[in-house]
């Protein structure tokens, strides 16, 4: 059933035809919606379905949802005009979703309504109706009143459907009473021809055929064919009920050339493959389109697995190394609390080890200091009873004696030595002196022990060495007079050398090198490496012969050391050694007056001269008074050092022998107090010097020299003529 009217036909023109642009692109909406318009009124609805589809297509591409809606309304519209009611339905409701929704437009009410009509054409009378009543409202709220019969005729028509013939006629006469307008004419033809329909169908025929019969004239004022065919149809059928045979054959003959010719020109429109065509294109380019798109979904959709696949080894190769660093972490805390708790037992093991050392310093301090003191009293009243003429018989005793109490205090004194230098107590000097001096001192004290084993005594000395060096001479004669005593004592009628060479010298420093040569009984090769270790001896057999203590060449080696040197040693067995070292000096300068050093005891000077002797033991009071006063010395004995100030204060002496050690205030102090009045009278100390104490030290508090207990009777009376 058609009922086209002049309305929608304007209607739709003014949609089709876009405005005839020259300049209008060859790739635009305009463009192919212009061509499908002009295929449309050649009657070739397969371009124009080609074109409208492209137009479609090109305004989705440019983003342009009015333009589409309105090229989906038309793909409808030819779809409907072709008579394939499902496709027009669905472009119908793409088209209506496309709209826009806010606005309401001639095109959606319009198009509400065709839709409408496809329904009506698929019978399904629901869905008709409400199209229907949208188109109605969207005209109402458009304020277009003249389509509200169109309208209304659809709905009787709907209520004819239903049975409710008088709903439909109350309808369809409201239409048909209208004053006769050329617009309405279809619809006015519909409405009668719908009344006849309803008049055949209560059997009424007579009336039908009236009805029909208008309609038919009706509808000959306008274009309707295809309602023209249904009204000759719908005749020849009353007829035939009338049982008129031949109005009833002569109006079928009617319909079925108009059915024929309607087809034809549908045909004309489309032909019969032309749809399946367009249909099978589309279809192959949604395909296409759909592969298109679900490659382009694969590509993605591998791109983000990647991406994922990506992520995770990432965060599995983080997460890997968060845990090793973290177990690294526990490790490196684990080995730091070890570290820290080793480095404790250690500190406890040292602190532990340095308690033991210092208890062993102090420990052997206070031991050799204790028997310096009965020492001297050996060694005294030995040198006194040897001094005062014994029996031949005692001489031998006396002497050995003697040689018992030389040989403690040297061993005293070495231990003393090593002592000082482990616990770094030892200081080092430098002081301007004549290493050529020196040496020659040495071999002038040493003459005696070289000519008892019948050695010759060598002394090579480099001419280049300068004359003075800075340095610490005390050392140095200590370190050399070891060496040469063990070289004299280990040779016999051999030849013994002591040589110093300069090595180098640049900005005032000097290197000299010094050997000790010997020709003696030389040191086997698996000792040469102990001989240095306290008391280490070459066997129990040389102990025997040579005797010595075992602590010489460690003193010697740690000397070395301590003035910046290492001690080397070669020896054959029955050849000899070589003990060797390199030291550096300063270059020194000649001083103003050389200070002539006293060798040798003066014993006239000591004569009628007072001297004040303080010493609080009773046996080194005797020792002293009897040894001064052998050498002539007028001598005062007081036993401490309060008293000692008093004397010096109130008389005149020529010399204060001073004890460091004293009950109440110490030979120190006492000297001290004694500067404070009497700067000229001189005092010497008189020790048995301790660990903490040390030459500079007394010297300091103003004494003029020390003589260390047990003293070497020569020594006392060489030092003591010095200051008188
Ligand atoms: P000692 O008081 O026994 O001489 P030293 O430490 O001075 O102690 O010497 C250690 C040992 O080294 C000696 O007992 C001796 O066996 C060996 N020795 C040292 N100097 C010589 C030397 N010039 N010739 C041979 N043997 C030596």
């Amino acid at each position: 059933m058609r009922y086209f009217t002049f309305f929608f036909i304007l209607f739709s023109t003014l949609l089709f035809s876009q405005k005839n642009n020259k300049t209008e692109k060859t790739d635009s909406v305009a463009y192919y919606s212009n061509l499908a318009s002009s295929n449309i009124s050649q009657n070739k609805y397969k371009n124009a379905l080609t074109y409208t589809q492209k137009a479609i297509d090109y305004s989705k591409t440019i983003n342009k949802p009015e333009d589409e809606a309105g090229q989906t309304f038309r793909l409808g519209k030819l779809y409907y005009d072709v008579k394939k009611y499902d496709d027009a339905i669905n472009a119908f409701h793409k088209s209506i979703s496309l709209f826009d929704k806010s606005a309401s437009t001639n095109i959606q009410a319009y198009t509400f309504y065709i839709l409408g009509l496809c329904y009506m054409e698929k019978e399904d009378f629901l869905n008709a109706k409400n199209c229907f009543d949208k188109s109605q409202s969207l005209y109402d709220t458009l304020k277009i009143t003249n389509t509200a019969d169109l309208l209304n005729l659809q709905k009787g028509i709907i209520y004819k459907s239903q049975g409710n013939f008088e709903l439909a006629n109350t309808i369809f006469n409201s239409i048909i009473s209208k004053p006769d307008d050329p617009i309405l004419g279809d619809t006015k033809a519909g409405a009668l021809y719908q009344i006849g329909l309803i008049e055949m169908a209560q059997n009424r025929n007579n009336l039908a055929l009236n009805y029909l019969n208008k309609a038919l004239s009706l509808n000959a004022k306008g274009t309707d064919v295809e309602l023209k065919s249904e009204i000759l149809l719908a005749l020849s059928n009353v007829y035939e009920k009338m049982l008129d045979k031949n109005n009833a054959y002569s109006y079928l003959k009617l319909h079925t050339n108009l059915k024929e010719s309607i087809d034809l020109l549908d045909n004309e429109k489309l032909g019969i493959d032309d749809y399946e065509n367009f249909k099978e294109t589309e279809r192959l380019k949604q395909e296409a389109k759909i592969n298109k798109e679900n490659l382009q979904k694969e590509k993605a959709s591998k791109f983000s697995k990647l991406i994922s696949i990506l992520a995770i080894a990432l965060i599995s190769i983080l997460s890997l190394l968060s845990l090793s660093l973290y177990k690294n972490n526990i490790i490196r805390t684990r080995s730091n609390q070890l570290l820290e708790e080793k480095n404790r037992e250690l500190i406890l093991a040292k602190e532990k080890a340095e308690k033991a050392s210092n208890a062993r310093t102090e420990f052997l301090s206070t031991v050799s200091h204790e028997l310096r003191t009965p020492l001297n009293a050996i060694n005294g009243i030995a040198h006194l009873l040897l001094e005062e003429s014994p029996k031949k018989s005692q001489m031998h005793y006396l002497e050995s004696l003697q040689f018992s109490g030389n040989y403690l205090t040297n061993f005293i004194n070495d231990i003393l030595e090593i002592n000082k230098i482990d616990s770094k107590k030892s200081e080092i000097e430098n002081i301007n002196f004549d290493l050529k001096l020196l040496l020659e001192n040495i071999q002038n004290s040493l003459k005696e022990l070289a000519s008892e084993n019948n050695n010759n005594f060598n002394l090579n000395i480099d001419s280049n060495i300068p004359d003075f060096l800075i340095g610490d001479p005390t050392k140095l004669s200590q370190i050399l007079m070891n060496l040469i005593n063990n070289a004299l004592k280990f040779t016999h009628q051999g030849e013994v050398t002591v040589t110093s060479k300069l090595i180098s010298i640049a900005d005032n420093q000097a290197s000299i090198y010094f050997e000790v040569k010997d020709s003696g009984i030389g040191i086997p090769e698996d000792k040469l490496e102990t001989v240095f270790d306290s008391f280490s001896q070459g066997s129990v057999g040389i102990n025997r012969k040579y005797g010595g203590t075992g602590l010489g060449l460690t003193i010697v080696k740690k000397l070395v050391a301590i003035l910046g040197g290492e001690i080397k040693l070669e020896s054959t067995v029955k050849e000899g050694s070589t003990f060797s070292f390199e030291l550096p000096f300063e270059e020194g300068e000649k001083p103003m007056n050389i200070e002539e050093i006293l060798n040798k005891e003066d014993i006239t000077t000591l004569i009628n001269k007072k001297i004040l002797v303080v010493e609080d033991n009773k046996i080194n009071q005797m020792i002293s008074r009897k040894m001064l006063e052998n050498r002539g010395v007028y001598c005062e004995i007081v036993d401490n050092g309060e008293d000692a100030i008093e004397l010096v204060r109130n008389n005149k002496y020529d010399m204060v022998l001073m004890d460091v050690h004293l009950p109440g205030i110490n030979g120190t102090i006492a000297t001290k107090k004694i500067r404070e009045f009497d700067s000229l009278t001189p005092v010497v100390a008189l020790t048995a010097i301790s660990l903490n104490e040390n030459r500079t030290m007394l010297l300091s508090y103003g004494m003029n020299d020390v003589i260390t207990k047990p003293f070497v009777p020569e020594d006392f009376y060489i030092i003591i003529s010095k200051y008188i």
